[in-house]
């Protein structure tokens, strides 16, 4: 009879918050500029390298940080939790140390962030020219902002979801008995096969 017999409309009384777990971070282009609204109340900075084209954070030493092992440069990045209104989405601004230096209003409305309208603009034609940072107050009331979500939470999840994805499959494989702890070494997990335990 009717296509729609299969399947039913889902009526809801409101909205559902957004699951997604993953702030696209925004950066300038040099034919687009980032025009959003602050939602955090300060930039979280961190150390970061850039190489294989990704930005890793920085882990400290040579020992534990592959980007230092490496030689890569270590640069400051400052993180905001910001409000696209554009399309009405939550993102990540990533600001540069430079363009975060050079804008006074990080330094005079320091922790009193929320709801200014943060512009970031490449100047040049160069994908890797200069970004500047313009703070301006917005005319929204505070308490009609959606709140803050949490930016070290959010870069992590960016960061080492692959290298958590590689632990569960890690895991699945020895709930499976391909691999388990190394007797020699109960910290250290190994393939059974490779060592001639399983087949
Ligand atoms: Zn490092």
């Amino acid at each position: 009879m009717s296509d729609r017999e299969g399947g039913s409309v889902s009526w809801s009384e409101r909205p559902e918050p957004d699951r997604r777990p993953f702030y696209p971070i925004r950066t300038p282009t040099t034919d687009r500029d980032v025009v959003v609204v602050v939602l955090s109340a300060d930039v979280l900075g961190v150390h970061v390298h850039y190489y294989n084209r990704r930005t890793r954070p920085c882990l400290g030493t040579k020992e534990t940080c592959e980007g230092c092992g490496l030689r890569y440069d270590r640069r400051w990045k400052g993180y905001l939790s910001v409000w696209n209104r554009n399309i009405g989405r939550l993102e990540l601004a990533e600001v540069t140390q430079e363009a975060y230096l050079r804008c006074p209003a990080f330094h005079t409305k320091k922790g009193d962030l929320r709801g200014m309208v943060l512009r970031l603009v490449r100047a040049g034609a160069s994908r890797n020219a200069r970004v500047t940072a313009i703070l301006q107050p917005c005319q929204w009331e505070r308490n009609v902002l959606p709140p803050a979500f949490d930016v070290k939470a959010a870069l992590e999840r960016i960061w080492f979801t692959e290298e958590r994805a590689n632990l569960y499959a890690e895991e699945e494989a020895a709930e499976r008995g391909e691999i388990g702890p190394d007797p020699e070494n109960p910290d250290v997990l190994f393939l059974r096969r490779e060592q001639g335990h399983g087949q």
